[in-house]
């Protein structure tokens, strides 16, 4: 088994060069399958492992745009249509500077194993562009959204792919996006999911992933008979998912210490309370600011300003109990989890995609910390998109209660899933193999039973 894997991951850095991010998520879910190829050679005849590492479909197209003083630009826009053996596509849009091929086959490859755990009927997808919309004005923005989904409209659809927001990509872009799709296609389809909620747009999908991030970090503080109450949490980001973590951490009596953005992250002793985040949500929704301007508002807040030359981040040098890391892949590493463990965090719940390499899972795995991997622990996004994809279907909407009700339910099964698998294949309390194996087995059988596609 350890040279099918050499062999296979091999072979997925010969024919993917230049795209570590894709190589690392492949890696984590590989070493966790084996456990499962070993007891079920039918899969390794089938080949099903290395269909589901090959998109199903890759695309790749230019969006020009016009910028506000008449200059063009040129962006490049993606969608990676991955695994639609359980559904259609369904996945993120990203608009950042650091997009690239790679980092979407990460994101589209982790999105199969995480809508499969949410026991909902969707396949795996993600997209969007390298463009940066910080700094821009709303008719830029708009412009480009416009010219992306100029491409993107005739590869999409609500039985075929159906993207959602991002890094990048809130309500804003979600509208523009949506806008064009119907002048395109003159249809009113729920295409795209984070609408808003006058057009199809359901209750509680703003506050889905970071709702679901802390439903599962109950979930498992239960499973040592403890809640969140006083607990001292770190939270990284600022944006859709760090926000609302916050809030439900809040309402849960825990108290939230940091917050962060690209140019660095704010320490408040005293805890960030409803008027606090009030503030924040301003700040990042609307004025579209810095978290620096924390800082300048509350004297019990110390501003550091990101410093590329540390080795770690020292977001994850507090002392606290819990950890949400909520900004994006790969910022905590082996060192910065080091930190987290010395500090007295027992708990990682991860809001954002991928957010610890590999090294740091294992230093996590190693020291048996309560460790909720991505694909499980901020699958309440996606699963409240496939939520407002049914509320679509059927013309209805339900209420905030219905919809939170049923999103506590699927993050307790998701817990219930992982701690489950990983029990019956051998390694209990071990949450990324409970994940892995998890999401992995739905799929699996329905490719089986699909035939060779
Ligand atoms: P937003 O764009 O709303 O916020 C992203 C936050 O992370 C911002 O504070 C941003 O700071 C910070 N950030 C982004 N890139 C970097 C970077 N390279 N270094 C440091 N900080 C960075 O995105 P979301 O909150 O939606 O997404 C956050 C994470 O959660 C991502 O990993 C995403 O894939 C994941 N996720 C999101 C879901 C959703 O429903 N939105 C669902 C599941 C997962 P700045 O403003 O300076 O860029």
């Amino acid at each position: 088994m350890k040279d099918y894997i050499e062999e296979l991951m091999a072979q997925v850095k010969a024919k993917n060069p230049a795209e570590p991010e894709f190589h690392q998520a492949v890696q984590e879910v590989v070493e966790s399958l084996v456990l499962v190829l070993e007891k079920h050679p039918e899969y390794r005849h089938a080949k099903i492992l290395e269909r589901m590492i090959e998109p199903e479909r890759v695309i790749m197209f230019r969006v020009p745009w016009l910028d506000d003083n008449g200059n063009v630009q040129i962006n490049r826009g993606f969608r990676i249509e991955m695994n639609s053996a359980i559904g259609p596509y369904k996945g993120g849009l990203r608009f950042h500077p650091s997009v690239n091929l790679g980092i979407l086959k990460f994101l589209a490859f982790e999105q199969v194993f995480k809508n499969s755990l949410t026991t909902l009927p969707m396949g795996g997808g993600k997209g969007g562009s390298d463009f940066d919309p910080k700094g821009k004005s709303d008719n830029e923005v708009m412009r480009f959204c416009q010219s992306f989904m100029t491409e993107l409209y005739r590869h999409i659809g609500p039985n075929t792919d159906v993207p959602a927001g991002d890094i990048g990509v809130g309500a804003r872009e979600i509208g523009y996006l949506f806008g064009q799709y119907k002048r395109l296609k003159n249809e009113f389809t729920g295409v795209l999911t984070g609408k808003g909620l006058n057009w199809g747009g359901s209750l509680i999908r703003p506050e889905a992933t970071g709702y679901g991030s802390v439903y599962f970090a109950a979930e498992m503080l239960a499973t040592r008979g403890e809640t969140l109450e006083g607990k001292v949490c770190l939270v990284s980001g600022s944006g859709n998912v760090a926000q609302y973590t916050v809030e439900k951490l809040i309402e849960l009596g825990a108290k939230v210490v940091t917050l962060s953005d690209s140019s660095g992250y704010i320490y408040d002793e005293e805890g960030i309370d409803r008027e606090k985040l009030d503030f924040v949500m301003e700040l990042k929704n609307v004025r579209r600011g810095r978290i620096r301007e924390y800082a300048e508002k509350y004297k019990s807040a110390v501003y550091t300003e990101h410093d590329p030359s540390l080795d770690y981040n020292p977001l994850w040098n507090h002392k606290a109990d819990c950890a949400f890391p909520s900004a994006t892949q790969n910022e905590i590493n082996g060192k910065d989890a080091q930190n987290l463990i010395n500090n007295g965090v027992y708990l990682v719940s991860e809001g954002a995609n991928m957010p610890t390499t590999l090294e740091g899972v294992n230093i996590f795995l190693e020291n048996k910390i309560l460790y909720g991997p991505g694909k499980a622990a901020n699958a309440g996004g996606v699963a409240v998109s496939g939520l407002e994809m049914t509320q679509n279907s059927i013309r209805m909407s339900w209420s905030r209660e219905e919809v939170d009700r049923h999103l506590q339910t699927i993050m307790k099964n998701i817990h219930k899933t992982c701690v489950e698998t990983a029990e019956r294949f051998g390694v209990p309390g071990n949450y990324v193999a409970g994940a892995n194996i998890g999401g992995f087995l739905k799929v699996a059988d329905a490719m089986m039973d699909q035939g060779v596609v």
